[in-house]
């Protein structure tokens, strides 16, 4: 069984939880409840992992450097400011200004095929987003406290400063709006970014093989988060890792050692919410 998880639990939830979500959202349920369903189900199987085959016992969160402060920016960013609708207000100014979108999108095709059209379009502009917070200094001051936590577990995948995940879910979707796509094709890129984000910051052991070559999925994105910023600067993906191949900055040297473990940014930095959340505009 647990064989099958480290194997096989990634492509089986994701694929699944997706084929549901295509279900529901085409029987009348709304985004924000298929989302809901989404995500409940991405943190139950990556708990169930993060428990029985943890990666490494010392990541494992403690309530005061890790829950918490999670809790309180997803808190702050998802139900008090209410981030997803920042997202469409600054959409619906980018469409303006790119005179209304072009009616290209092929929506006759198969709604499977429109989602890995939509995945790979919105993926450049995550990836470039993404590449410029830790190439930026300005961005960097924001991308970094994602960055900041010494382990990694489910709860990293929301932990983000308000301004970084709205302007970076633009990015996302801003081409996806260029082209014409429908509503239903970017509520199902915003579903799968979230249940996908559980999973890439799992601490349970993962062998994906193959789909390290696809899929931005934990095994890279571990090195993501390394210590060295020469390690960090790579795999920039955010569900795909088809640009970071493009752009050379595809990382995976296939082994798990003591350097994995260290991830985080060097020096200390407050936990505080308050913190968190106005330190970034003073420098
Ligand atoms: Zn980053």
């Amino acid at each position: 069984m647990q064989k099958v998880f480290i194997s096989f639990g990634y492509p089986i939830c994701i694929i699944s939880v997706l084929s549901a979500s295509i279900f529901l959202l085409e029987n009348g349920y709304t985004e924000l409840e298929v989302l809901l369903f989404g995500a409940i189900s991405s943190i139950f199987f990556t708990v169930i992992g993060e428990i029985f085959i943890p990666l490494f016992k010392d990541w494992r969160p403690s309530l005061k450097e890790n829950f918490f402060p999670d809790a309180s920016l997803f808190v702050l960013n998802y139900i008090v400011f209410q981030s997803q609708l920042l997202q469409i207000f600054l959409a619906s100014i980018a469409m303006k200004f790119s005179g209304g979108g072009f009616d290209l999108w092929p929506s006759g095709l198969n709604i499977y095929v429109q989602l890995v059209f939509a995945l790979i379009i919105a993926e450049f502009g995550l990836y470039w987003f993404h590449r410029g917070c830790h190439e930026i200094p300005f961005l960097w001051r924001f991308h970094r406290i994602h960055h900041n936590p010494k382990r990694l577990y489910w709860f990293n995948a929301t932990r983000f400063h308000y301004v970084d995940v709205t302007l970076l879910q633009v990015c996302g979707i801003v081409p996806l709006l260029i082209l014409g796509a429908d509503a239903k094709i970017i509520s199902l890129v915003t579903i799968f970014s979230t249940v996908h984000g559980f999973w890439q910051h799992v601490n349970a052991e993962q062998d994906q093989k193959i789909l390290n070559y696809f899929f931005s999925g934990p095994e890279l994105h571990r090195w993501h988060h390394n210590l060295k910023s020469e390690v960090a600067n790579h795999n920039y993906g955010n569900n795909l890792i088809i640009w970071d191949h493009v752009f050379k900055t595809f990382y995976w040297p296939k082994h798990n050692n003591e350097q994995l473990r260290s991830v985080g940014v060097k020096g200390n930095f407050s936990n505080n919410i308050k913190s968190m959340t106005l330190d970034p505009f003073k420098g």
